[in-house]
């Protein structure tokens, strides 16, 4: 794969399609600015402001852009709320379309054709192997992203957290639990 991308870079460089500088701006922006802290500011917003939680069902798009986060893989949003009778679980069953705005560069499962199959096949065994073992009567929703459209998994706020500010917040939310295959961490982890 390096050795194809290499191939496609240099060609598209020679035909002057694309400036490596410019390709390595972006690449450093995803690797070191962007990750999934600022999808963990989303969340925290969300269990911390109830208009903004609404307006996150509403419009992600522009809720998450009001905090900063936009452009690349994130002009079309939508937020999918975990409840006590539903979890979300986000795939891109075709290839690795994900929010890069709110959670940086995918996971190498993400993108591996295992998790892109048995997500949709078998959504509980995936998420017990992430250590998530879900009551059987609720319901597992999975959302498969595509090139319009991506979402982001607001897990559940843990209990024993009231009063918290959104600093303290954002820091009980991993990566895994804004793609569905985690839940929020407890308290008592942190
Ligand atoms: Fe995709």
């Amino acid at each position: 794969m390096a050795a194809r991308v290499r191939a496609l870079e240099t060609i598209l460089t020679q035909k002057g399609l694309i400036d490596p500088a410019a390709i390595d701006v972006i690449v450093d922006t995803y690797e070191t600015k962007v990750g999934p802290r600022n999808g963990a500011r989303v969340v925290a917003k969300a269990w911390s402001d109830p208009a903004f939680a609404d307006w996150l069902r509403r419009d992600a798009t522009a809720a998450i852009v009001s905090l900063g986060y936009g452009g690349r893989q994130g002009e079309h949003m939508q937020a999918v709320f975990n409840s006590s009778d539903t979890h979300n679980m986000v795939v891109c069953t075709l290839c690795s379309c994900y929010p890069w705005s709110v959670l940086g560069l995918p996971p190498v499962w993400y993108k591996a054709p295992p998790y892109r199959s048995r997500a949709v096949i078998d959504p509980r065994s995936v998420l017990a192997e992430f250590g998530v073992e879900l009551p059987a009567d609720k319901a597992v929703r999975v959302w498969d992203s595509t090139a319009e459209l991506r979402y982001l998994v607001i897990p559940e706020r843990p209990a024993g957290t009231e009063g918290w500010d959104e600093e303290r917040l954002a820091a009980l939310v991993t990566r895994d639990s804004m793609i569905g295959t985690g839940l929020a961490r407890e308290p008592e982890a942190t």
